[in-house]
């Protein structure tokens, strides 16, 4: 095997998807409650998506950022609409990268300042990502790294703040460590304290954002603004890219020269964004994903050993007594149902947000016979 070992891979060989299902090479089909860690939410190749891409490819794919291009034009003007219409956008190719340009706006509106992370936070895996991303595992075997970052108890975080941060940067629903609800209140006591002290407070939107918890991003269910957001993983239909979105305080922060990406933005992946966000910020489909989110849940507490049932719309997680990695890989090659699990005891599911009540079912079903 050529690949380096970064990944501890499923022996599975996936070649074909539609909706919720995948298909492997020996024809078999898979349910996906995983779309590729919230990548797929409109569903594999959706046609919207696919059409895009293929006419957009066939016309024009790249030409750099010393020039306009319409798909990637359009892309930005939605995405500061849906961000409060006052700021700006930075595209990126990955969520890592929007992280990066997040970082880097916030160092630069207070220059020298300190970065404020949460205990438990999933930032990426580049180098000021994972300075951002206080997990011994990750961190230790690459250190040293970046200079002026504290991760600090969710909780405590407002009373960290001081003269001294530049900014504190969070999700709001801690993702990759077992999605956990950042409660409205700490939310808001840290908006206050960047306030009174003048730092930036940036949300990670990479995995909430895009229809995710039922509305476009997962902030708005708290009323709390931030002045700047991260988004990628759905944000391509399942092509890579990512962005930062700022409001009108850190729209002007960036000159021409302080931050670039040879392929950021390109016209086909923008062209898919396009098609893409047509589909995550239609009110009809965020509704849905509200209500079959709390079908999801109720179904889930049902299960045999199942504690802990949490989440919000179509990003949910629970704990269970056995080894969770262990029941993750039985439900895929017994069951056929993509999941995976975050900790030891926590399986998470993220499947897409075009989902069906008769698919829901499915899967839970599948867990059933695992768990029993
Ligand atoms: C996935 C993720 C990232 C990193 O995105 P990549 O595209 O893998 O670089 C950053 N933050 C959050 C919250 C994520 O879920």
């Amino acid at each position: 095997m050529s690949l380096l070992h970064t990944y501890a891979r499923y022996d599975v060989r996936f070649k074909r998807g539609e909706g919720a299902r995948l298909w492997d090479d020996a024809g078999n089909e898979y349910l996906d409650f995983l779309c590729g860690i919230s990548v797929s939410s409109v569903g594999h190749c959706h046609p919207a998506v696919v059409e895009a891409v293929r006419s957009q490819a066939a016309r024009l794919m790249h030409v750099g950022n010393l020039f306009y291009t319409e798909p990637m034009e359009r892309l930005a003007a939605r995405l500061t609409g849906l961000f409060g219409g006052e700021g700006g956008v930075f595209f990126t190719n990955s969520g890592a990268e929007a992280v990066e340009a997040a970082l880097k706006v916030g160092r630069k509106a207070k220059q020298g300042g300190d970065v404020i992370t949460a205990q438990g936070a999933f930032h990426g895996r580049t180098y000021g990502a994972l300075s951002a991303t206080p997990q011994e595992s990750k961190q230790a075997p690459f250190a040293p790294l970046v200079p002026g970052f504290r991760a600090v108890e969710t909780a405590a975080i407002a009373e960290s703040v001081d003269e001294r941060t530049a900014l504190v940067l969070i999700e709001p629903i801690q993702g990759e460590t077992g999605v956990h609800v950042i409660s409205d209140e700490v939310l808001r006591s840290i908006r206050e304290a960047c306030d009174r002290h003048g730092a930036s407070l940036i949300f990670d939107e990479i995995q909430t954002g895009l229809g995710r918890t039922g509305k476009v991003w997962a902030h708005e269910w708290s009323g709390v603004v931030p002045d700047a957001i991260t988004t990628a993983k759905a944000l391509g239909g399942g092509l890579p890219i990512g962005a930062l979105i700022t409001g009108a305080r850190l729209r002007d922060v960036f000159a021409p020269g302080d931050h670039g990406s040879t392929f950021a933005g390109g016209a086909v992946v923008a062209a898919a964004a396009n098609a893409a966000l047509d589909v995550l910020t239609d009110p009809a489909l965020l509704a849905r994903v509200v209500s079959l989110g709390q079908d999801l849940r109720t179904q889930l507490a049902g299960l045999p050993g199942a504690r802990d049932v949490r989440g919000m719309g179509l990003m949910c997680a629970f704990d269970v007594d056995g080894n969770a990695p262990d029941l993750v890989r039985r439900a895929l090659y017994e069951q056929r149902l993509v999941c995976n699990a975050t900790g030891p005891a926590t399986i998470r599911l993220l499947p897409p947000l075009v989902i069906g009540e008769a698919e829901i079912e499915d899967a839970v079903g599948r867990l059933h016979a695992v768990l029993a």
